[in-house]
């Protein structure tokens, strides 16, 4: 344990997050944590005053000095003009991991009770459909860009490496849906499997992720840790919560290049706030996280030992693990963990940790080089409310005698023209595919001349550079197309 305190951003959020916080902050004194808390706020009172991003300048000046923050839930406003709040901390700060640790807590009731579930999820966490990069095609067809970087894959791949690592667990598992994605999704499945390799000792595999939403129901305790996109994760981890005892007991951390936030999973539980019913076991155990992460170890264990020898004891409950007439309030159960200082639990088995190794990243873009690349033609997204068969010929037609020819037509993603088999439904957004017909390369003028050519005809949305990186495409194939 480190002498030094160390000075903390506390927001305490909105709902019952200032109850839960006050008995986090009660119970990290009482436990001989070296911390100043620098609390500043965020959320629900924010908007009110009108700052539409809900995080004030002082509170993002503070994090920025800090560079750890405990925080309570922040409310979404449900209106125009407000974005998430907790999104904006995420994105400003580059919390690019989200770490959800799922633990059985003895005593705790539950259809996998017993089962000695022990693992941790670790999402991606800026990344993939959450870049916000949406548009409408048409009047009628939106679509919603899946970024996905290698230097993304790589930084959370490290990160759930390293936590394995760190806390003495086996196995890494990486779920993607790499056999439908293969480039997004594919490129998480291929960074993984370059990286596993640096790490002797820990098993990694690779999983499908329906088939790991399908395991984690049925045999959660083959999983360690599962590494994933931020979709996907966002869903998992969920799901992986509701395993052990739900939101009251689920904490997480988002950890980013040299700035980490801790919070509970729960949000703002507007139905209990202001009762002293709600559980502060969550925001506690990602008080414990943060404690370990500023290498505070000794507290964490003392706190994390008294919350499970609580909970399994059964005598000092909060309304969401016993039925109301037998819970205690929110300030009897704080009281009750520091009562059990120094006392363990039977069915719990303390984990190592040891400091965690973030990996290094670098802030400049970073590029992956090939030896060879190459322009070998144009996918060009246009509307039209004419069938596949009248729209092919007439770009088959606009590009006769140029270098470029229409090599395909694929509506939602399914080649239209030439047919394969039957027309499915149409919608008015088509991409049409065009190719070099003599290899070579596709010049920005060919492009732009193409794009002219197509535009006379046609009301296009957005265009798509079809390249080769070492001889091979980076483009999918539509379905259907050879
Ligand atoms: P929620 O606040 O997590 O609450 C859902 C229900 O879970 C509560 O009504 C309560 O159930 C139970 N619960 C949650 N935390 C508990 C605790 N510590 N102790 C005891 N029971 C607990 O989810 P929500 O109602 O969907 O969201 C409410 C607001 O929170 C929204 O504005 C949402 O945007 C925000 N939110 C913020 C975050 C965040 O800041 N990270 C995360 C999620 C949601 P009972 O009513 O049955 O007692």
């Amino acid at each position: 344990m480190t002498d030094s305190k160390r000075t903390v951003t506390l927001i305490k959020g909105d709902g019952i997050g200032p109850e839960v916080a006050d008995a986090v902050v009660r119970i990290l004194a009482a436990a001989g944590a070296k911390i100043d808390w620098e609390v500043c706020e965020a959320g629900a009172e924010v908007f009110r005053r009108g700052l539409s991003s809900g995080v004030p300048a002082e509170t993002i000046a503070s994090i920025e000095r800090t560079r750890v923050a405990l925080k309570g839930p922040l409310e979404t406003p449900v209106g125009f003009g407000e974005k998430s709040a907790n999104v904006t901390l995420r994105k400003l700060f580059e919390l690019y991991g989200n770490v959800r640790p799922t633990r059985e807590i003895p005593g705790v009731q539950g259809v996998f009770a017993g089962r000695r579930i022990d693992l941790v999820v670790v999402r991606e966490n800026v990344e993939d459909l959450y870049t916000g990069i949406e548009h409408m095609q048409t009047p009628g067809v939106a679509q919603c860009l899946k970024v996905i970087s290698r230097k993304g894959c790589e930084k959370i791949v490290r990160l759930a490496f390293e936590l394995a690592r760190a806390e003495g667990r086996k196995r890494v598992h990486c779920a993607t849906k790499a056999n439908i994605m293969k480039m997004t999704e594919g490129l998480l499945k291929r960074t993984f499997e370059a990286i596993a390799p640096e790490y002797a000792g820990i098993e990694a595999e690779h999983i499908i992720i329906d088939n790991c939403a399908h395991q984690l129901v049925r045999y959660p305790e083959q999983f360690d840790v599962i590494v994933t996109t931020n979709m996907n994760g966002d869903i998992i981890s969920d799901l992986t919560s509701g395993l052990t005892g739900g939101l009251g007991l689920a904490p997480s951390a988002n950890i980013g290049n040299d700035v980490a936030m801790f919070e509970a999973v729960h949000g703002s539980a507007p139905t209990i706030a202001g009762k002293d019913l709600a559980n502060p076991t969550a925001l506690l155990l990602s008080a414990c996280m943060m404690l370990r992460h500023i290498g505070q170890f000794a507290p964490a264990d003392t706190i994390e030992n008294a919350v499970v020898y609580t909970i399994e004891l059964g005598k000092t409950l909060t309304c969401d693990l016993i039925a109301q007439e037998f819970a205690v309030t929110t300030s009897r159960f704080t009281q009750a963990v520091i009562e059990n200082f120094g006392r363990r639990p039977d069915g719990w088995v303390a984990r190592e940790h040891r400091p965690i190794r973030l990996p290094q990243v670098e802030r400049r873009p970073d590029m992956v080089r090939p030896a060879s690349r190459r322009v070998v033609g144009l996918d060009v997204f246009l509307e039209s409310g004419e069938m596949p068969h009248a729209i092919g010929p007439a770009l088959e037609a606009l590009v006769e005698g140029t270098p470029v020819a229409m090599r395909s037509l694929a509506n939602r993603g399914v080649q239209v023209y030439p047919l394969r088999g039957r027309t499915p439904d149409c919608v008015d957004a088509y991409r049409a595919r065009f190719l070099l017909r003599d290899g070579g390369e596709l010049s920005d003028s060919a492009a732009l001349e193409l794009l002219q050519r197509v535009g006379a005809k046609f009301r296009w949305a957005h265009v798509e550079k079809l390249q080769e990186f070492d001889g091979a495409p980076a483009f999918a194939k539509d379905q259907g197309e050879d």
